[in-house]
């Protein structure tokens, strides 16, 4: 008997796995890539100078939870990019958005119709998630998890074993595949049953909860979101405009253009490396940041902008006027700007 197992790499994830691997059940475990994952983007945005030690985690460059998870269970493990067709749920979602930006019960649906696919491929009977009734208040309460359910195709096929006790016995419970007795009744946002689990299955180490791995989630990459969506054409925005929007300080300089400026040497050398037809700035004589112009590069714009870049530079504060340098594909000239000060660049930074 085959099933297929959704591993995040979490707690909950983890848990489930062996719940039904414990059970002589032949598993494997699936993760997907949405694109907006954490992890990818600290791997992108590392400083180079990391030691080696600091390779060993996904947020340094390491191999990420869910393939350590699986390494440590003796799991195979499969991971399904699907961010092709993913921008189409997060601009059109039919079940809206939870606090943020986040499309969850449509990704999720979008995420367990491949999963489907995938089920069907290797001859699996059943999917099983780490999901827990009313840990999510979007995506996880009574209503959404019959939804996704329905919606994805597997019905009576997906078990989420941590809340079976208080959900419907699905097919692998009632044709005795799952022993139903073994499974778990957990609901809310309490991890405490959970981590007793843990401590029983001698599960010892996991990724902390709290922080979650979806960019979608994160209250602050949704206002740089929003303010796109706001003040651009939502539909035509490509992977790379959110790609960028994870990284640096986003200070909007008009409707149409906004300047992005490097927080730390890692995201200094990601938007150095930023792929396409970029305009680059950066001041010449002191230490600083290197910035991005996005939008409408009018000789005004440009200009405001290296004024921004030069309040993140080490030469704010000395009292004369700065060079920047602007750099596109074509030319490289420079702009003598006077730096704004902190106070008159804090209302445009979008955070
Ligand atoms: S948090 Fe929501 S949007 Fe992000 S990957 Fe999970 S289900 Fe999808």
């Amino acid at each position: 008997m085959k099933a297929l197992g959704l591993l995040s790499g979490g707690l909950d994830s983890t848990l489930a796995l062996r719940l039904i691997h414990d059970q002589g059940i032949e598993v494997t475990a699936l993760n997907f890539h949405t694109g907006f994952c954490f992890s990818d983007t600290r791997r992108a945005t590392r400083r180079p100078d990391n030691s080696p030690e600091d390779e060993e985690t996904p947020e340094t460059g390491g191999p990420s939870d869910a393939l350590t998870a699986a390494a440590k269970l003796g799991i195979p493990i499969e991971v399904i990019d699907i961010s092709k067709g993913y921008l189409e749920v997060l601009h059109h979602p039919s079940y809206g958005y939870g606090k943020n930006v986040n499309p969850c019960v449509d990704c999720r649906i979008h995420m367990f119709k491949q999963a489907r696919e995938l089920m069907q491929e290797i001859g699996a009977e059943f999917i099983f998630t780490g999901e827990v009734l009313g840990q999510r208040p979007k995506s996880q309460h009574l209503q959404a998890l019959h939804l996704i359910a329905d919606q994805s195709g597997l019905t009576e096929r997906l078990l989420r074993p941590l809340s079976a006790l208080l959900l419907p016995p699905t097919l692998p419970e009632r044709e005795g595949w799952i022993d139903r007795s073994k499974l778990m009744g957990f609901h809310g946002r309490t991890r405490k049953p959970q981590i007793a689990l843990a401590g029983e299955l001698g599960i010892g180490s996991y990724p902390q909860p709290a922080g979650g791995c979806c960019f979608l989630t994160d209250p602050q990459y949704g206002r740089k979101v929003r303010d796109m969506w706001e003040h651009g054409v939502k539909e035509e925005m490509e992977w790379e405009d959110y790609l960028l929007l994870k990284v640096g300080r986003h200070v909007r300089l008009s409707d149409n253009s906004k300047v992005v400026v490097g927080r730390d040497e890692g995201e200094n050398l990601f938007i150095e490396q930023f792929p396409g037809e970029q305009i680059h700035l950066e001041v010449e004589e002191f230490p600083g940041p290197i910035a991005i112009f996005v939008g409408d590069a009018s000789g005004e714009m440009l200009t405001k902008a290296a004024r921004v870049v030069g309040r993140y530079s080490d030469g704010r504060d000395k009292g004369v006027d700065l060079t920047v340098t602007v750099k596109s594909k074509q030319t490289v000239r420079t702009i003598v700007v006077k730096p704004f000060t902190s106070e008159e660049v804090q209302n445009w930074v979008i955070s």
